[in-house]
């Protein structure tokens, strides 16, 4: 009982120190602070549960000792009869049966308790966007590297940083900035396997622990790595993305210390950042050098197999520059330019298209309808709306993306009271937003219009969209019971030309919706770019 009771203490102050854990919040994570906040929560709500279980076993055992003393003390009464002698053992028998059960209980309820612990514990640990380690695992990691470099050892930390992530998270919205942080976690982890350590370091930065015989396979791996990553492609949707990283790498050293490492590695970064991005820097010796260059069909490191070529070609670069004695923070400029930092960056556009056949995905009729968004897309005013259009298209003309906007008037409701009215389009733009993807984006163009902007759909793939779409609303508002609804829903659509300015294509969407207005309820109107189409949904 008391070693029950010793347990029981131990795992409420190990419980403590997790709990205090959560508390110790970096600052790049303030992505997921909320949810640490939750598990935080719960790990000070197991806390409790213990101390009830704790003091439960305390009361029963101090219930029982006293019934114990009680029974003894009637033994202890001198002549007393056989049976009564009998019948006062029976109650000890039975008082320790029911110890047992208690105890037995309580061990029960402390094995539960003990697996959320480590549920809580292993998330303290764990990023929850990516299911990568977060960085505090990735500090206790590298602490326990530092301690276990040798001279004999090489291990080193790759820093990677998402290139112009922020206007990628401006243009797509953040969810899915969200789930490309998810799939570029994924392609690390593919491309890491058991063999690093891989873990995020905050916002779009990733960190791999990686280990190697020297310092020239350390890099040809923090290389491959970075390329892996950088070549994939990332579905989302029916989108397909593709973003660059950049990389700095550096040495753990023994005697080294976690802001030391970051620094460096960090360094490296600004290095390849300056560079044009989607590269990566290293320090084989007193000056920053590009990775080793990597070609062709990137490789898993489980796969990658230098050949000596490779390691005689990356050990001259790195071996060149330990001949010159040029000041330390010199950039070497054999693969990259030297970079004048008040020029912008003219390395790869790091949001790169390119690999999106989008109107070859979404112009044959899906059998699934779309999904819908996690969360609706916000209804934009018309100038932010318009404002978020001019560096969308030109973001998917740089990748020769086509773009499709449709629009939907709900007509007759001006006629009806304004409460009642508004009511009844207020379900019609829930409809509406239930059938867009994450990336489309919709604003209010004037009262009981909506115009949806569908990047990278083709103008097939628009107008199956918008069919999709009238067809749900009008399904919905069969089963609507208010007394006020459309008469009518009218829709237009029209891909934007190759050339042409938002608004002379909206201009072109307002007069396929004017044709709209006159043509049946079945009917949507496309404009090709010169005349108005009337297309059966
Ligand atoms: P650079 O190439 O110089 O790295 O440019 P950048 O735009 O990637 O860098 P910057 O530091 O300006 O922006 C980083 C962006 O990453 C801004 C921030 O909103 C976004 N971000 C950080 N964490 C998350 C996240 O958890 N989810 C999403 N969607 N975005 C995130
Ligand atoms: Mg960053
Ligand atoms: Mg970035």
């Amino acid at each position: 009982m008391i070693e029950l009771l010793c347990t029981l203490t131990g795992i409420i102050a190990g419980v403590a120190v997790v709990a205090s854990l959560f508390h110790q919040q970096g600052e790049r994570q303030k992505f997921a602070a909320a949810e640490e906040s939750n598990a935080s929560d719960r790990i000070l709500g197991i806390a409790d549960q213990l101390q009830v279980i704790s003091h439960r076993v305390a009361a029963n055992v101090t219930a029982h000792s006293e019934k114990v003393v009680h029974i003894s003390d009637r033994l202890s009464v001198p002549n007393e009869e056989p049976t009564q002698v009998l019948s006062t053992i029976n109650e000890i028998i039975t008082a320790n049966q029911a110890m047992q059960g208690q105890l037995a209980d309580a061990q029960m309820r402390i094995a539960q308790q003990s697996r959320l612990i480590e549920q809580a514990s292993h998330q303290a640990r764990t990023d929850a966007l990516t299911g990568l380690a977060n960085r505090r695992a990735l500090n206790e990691f590298i602490s326990n590297s530092i301690e276990n470099t040798t001279d004999a050892t090489c291990t080193g930390l790759l820093l990677m940083d998402i290139d112009h992530f922020k206007s990628f998270n401006d243009n797509f919205g953040h969810t899915t900035g969200d789930a490309v942080l998810a799939s570029f976690a994924r392609a690390i982890s593919v491309c890491c396997g058991d063999s690093s350590y891989a873990a995020r370091y905050g916002g779009e930065e990733f960190a791999v622990v990686l280990s190697a015989t020297n310092s020239i396979e350390l890099a040809l791996k923090a290389a491959a790595v970075r390329y892996y990553v950088s070549e994939q492609t990332i579905n989302y949707e029916d989108l397909q993305l593709k973003i660059t990283a950049s990389g700095g790498l550096c040495e753990i050293r023994s005697g080294d210390t976690c802001q030391a490492i970051y620094e460096r590695a960090d360094e490296g970064l600004y290095q390849a950042k300056k560079g044009g991005r989607n590269c990566g820097f290293w320090r084989p010796h007193d000056g920053w050098q590009p990775f080793p260059e990597q070609k062709g069909n990137p490789k898993i490191l489980a796969e990658l197999r230098p050949s000596a070529e490779d390691i005689r070609t990356a050990s001259r670069a790195a071996g060149e520059h330990e001949r010159s004695t040029e000041d330390s923070t010199t950039v070497s400029t054999n693969t990259t330019q030297p970079v004048d930092e008040t020029k912008p960056a003219t390395g790869p556009l790091a949001i790169d298209f390119s690999l999106t056949p989008v109107a070859e995905v979404d112009a044959a009729p899906s059998e699934n309808p779309p999904q819908s968004a996690e969360t609706p897309a916000d209804i934009l005013d018309l100038n932010t709306f318009l404002s978020r259009l001019d560096g969308f298209v030109e973001q998917l003309r740089k990748a020769d993306l086509p773009a499709t906007a449709f629009m939907i008037e709900a007509l007759g409701l001006d006629q009806f009271d304004a409460v009642q009215a508004n009511a009844c389009w207020g379900k019609t733009v829930a409809v509406v937003l239930e059938n867009l993807r994450g990336i489309d984006v919709t604003c209010l163009y004037r009262p009981y219009t909506l115009c949806v902007f569908l990047p990278g759909s083709s103008c097939d793939a628009g107008l199956i969209r918008a069919g999709k779409t009238k067809l749900a609303v009008l399904e919905a508002s069969a089963l609507w019971n208010t007394s006020v609804c459309f008469e009518k829903l009218a829709v237009s659509v029209a891909s934007i030309g190759p050339a042409e300015d938002n608004a002379g294509f909206l201009n072109r969407l307002e007069l396929a919706l004017e044709d709209a207005v006159d043509s049946s309820q079945r009917e949507i109107v496309v404009h090709d770019g010169n005349t108005c189409h009337f297309q059966q949904t």
